[in-house]
Order: C-alpha cells, then sequence, then structure tokens
C-alpha cells in the first residue's frame, strides 16, 4: 500500500467521525474518487490559475461563467482577485518557485507538494532564530495553497484560526508528513508553510509557518513507517459506514447506498 498525506488524513478522518467508512474504501480501496464538491473546484482552479498545477487526471479546470456566458461567476472572480495577491505577494516576498505539485516519494511513502521554492528571505539570521528554522543548501521551503471559507475558524477541526491551528491534529498532519518525507529523501529539514488564502474577500490571506522540533519529526517518521500497518488494521476490522443527514445529502454513492440518513436528526433542546 502507498502511504500519502492524503490516505492519512482520510484515515484520521474516519477515526474522528470526519468520513464515512464507505467513502474510505471506495477512494483507497476501489480507486473511485468521486467529484469535487463546488469549494473543491474553486479550490483546484485557483491553485490552476496560480501556479498552473492540474488536479488528479490533468483535465484543465473550467470556472463558472453567468448566464451570458462571458462573465464569471462571483466566486470564480474572487478566484482572479486572489491570484494578483498571490503574484503580488509571490513577488513583493522573493519567492521564487522551483517546483510544482513535486512528487516526492520515499519507500511506499509519498506526498505532492504544491509548492518547492528558493526562499531567501526566510533564511537570514534575524529570520532562522525568529521562526526556529535550520538553513538548507538552496534555501528551499515547502508551500501549501489553501483556498478556504473556514481562513478564521476556531471550532471546525479543519478551519484555519491561528491560534487554535496548532490544536488541529488533522491540519497539522501535513506538515510533519511533508517535513518528515523532505527529510527522509533529502537528509534536512524544510520548512513548511501554508499560505492560506480566504475564497470569499478578496486581499484576505495569511502565511502560517509550522514549526516542529526535529524530535517530532523523528517521532513521526517512526510513526509513517508504521503507518501502512495501521491503516491496514483499520481496513480489516472492517470499514464502518458513518451516516449523517448531511453527509449522505452531499454523497456521491448516495443513490445505492443501504445505509444513507435519509431524514435530519430532530434537535431536542430543553427549557
Ligand atoms: S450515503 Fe452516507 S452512509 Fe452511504 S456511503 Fe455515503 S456517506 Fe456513507
Amino acid at each position: 500500500m502507498r502511504i500519502s498525506q492524503s490516505i492519512i488524513k482520510d484515515m484520521w478522518k474516519y477515526k474522528n467521525d470526519l468520513l464515512c467508512g464507505l467513502v474510505f474504501r471506495n477512494k483507497w480501496i476501489h480507486g473511485q474518487f468521486g467529484k469535487p464538491s463546488a469549494d473543491m473546484k474553486l479550490g483546484i482552479y485557483f491553485e490552476y490559475i496560480a501556479t498552473g498545477a492540474l488536479p488528479k487526471g490533468d483535465k484543465v479546470p473550467e470556472p463558472v461563467f453567468l448566464r451570458d456566458g462571458e462573465t464569471l461567476s462571483k466566486p470564480y472572480q474572487v478566484v482572479h482577485e486572489q491570484v494578483k495577491v498571490f503574484n503580488r505577494l509571490k513577488a513583493d516576498f522573493g519567492i521564487d518557485i522551483k517546483k510544482i505539485g513535486h512528487k516526492a516519494k520515499h519507500g511506499n511513502i509519498e506526498g505532492t507538494t504544491d509548492i518547492v521554492a528558493s526562499w531567501e528571505m526566510v533564511f537570514r539570521e534575524e529570520n532562522l532564530v525568529k521562526y526556529g528554522i535550520a538553513n538548507n543548501p538552496e534555501n528551499l521551503v515547502i508551500i501549501d495553497l489553501k483556498y478556504t471559507g473556514l481562513i478564521d475558524d476556531r471550532k471546525n477541526p479543519l478551519g484555519w484560526h491561528t491560534d487554535t491551528l496548532k490544536f488541529k491534529e488533522g491540519l497539522i498532519l501535513q506538515p510533519k508528513t511533508y517535513i518528515a518525507l523532505y527529510y527522509m529523501i533529502m537528509g534536512y529539514k524544510l520548512p513548511f508553510f501554508f499560505w492560506i488564502f480566504d475564497n470569499k474577500k478578496p486581499g484576505n490571506n495569511k502565511i502560517i509557518h509550522v514549526e516542529i522540533p526535529m524530535s517530532e519529526i523523528d517521532e513521526h517518521i517512526e510513526w509513517l513507517k508504521k503507518a501502512e500497518d495501521g491503516i491496514q488494521a483499520e481496513i480489516d476490522k472492517g470499514l464502518e459506514p458513518k451516516p449523517e443527514y448531511y453527509r449522505c445529502l452531499a454523497c456521491e454513492f448516495n443513490e445505492f447506498c443501504p445505509h444513507k440518513q435519509v431524514l435530519p436528526d430532530i434537535i431536542n433542546i430543553q427549557i
């Protein structure tokens, strides 16, 4: 089994009741990845316009137009505004992109990074100390782009509120995994940055450096080596359906699924 950041995150979601086991099975055992949601499509389009990265299947993402067939719908207009912001800040920060959609692989562990860039500014002496960054020969960093409606969401386990981010295991798994993977391949640590863009408010974005001590990266490397066994054990136990009304409503497999929840729960409040 190939162990990627995506399968690890999906297993984490499954174990935390955020993903149905049948969807996990369809995706990772039967290779049925399903259709992206409207928000996912926006993110895919943003990345394509910003970096030229194509999604799985290499199909060029199309925007949504208004009825006249020429005017971009509002959410896609915001994408273009945000890409202008990305390009301006990228130039002002001196971020020199070296690789887009780089497939990194070590043994059966793999991952595809949005951007590997040379970013001289973060390796200046004052920043090395400030951000706990160690130098590397080509000033390389990993940048992961996010295009989201949850940029300041505190409660959602997949929301990007700055102060709560470090407690959100499902999100921190990604920097841990990529830093560990590149460390195994290159022998040194690449700093990891999330660059998060709001999918509603043009101009609203933030860059977050995720500082992880080497001791935790070492532990994560050991954890990754055992991840295949852990995921296989869950599969062998039997992946459970986790129906929820809204989840099933949006699920691509709902037409034939005998486990789907067709009625919403009635909420009880006590006065
Ligand atoms: S319809 Fe519901 S229970 Fe069935 S696979 Fe989809 S999410 Fe799971």
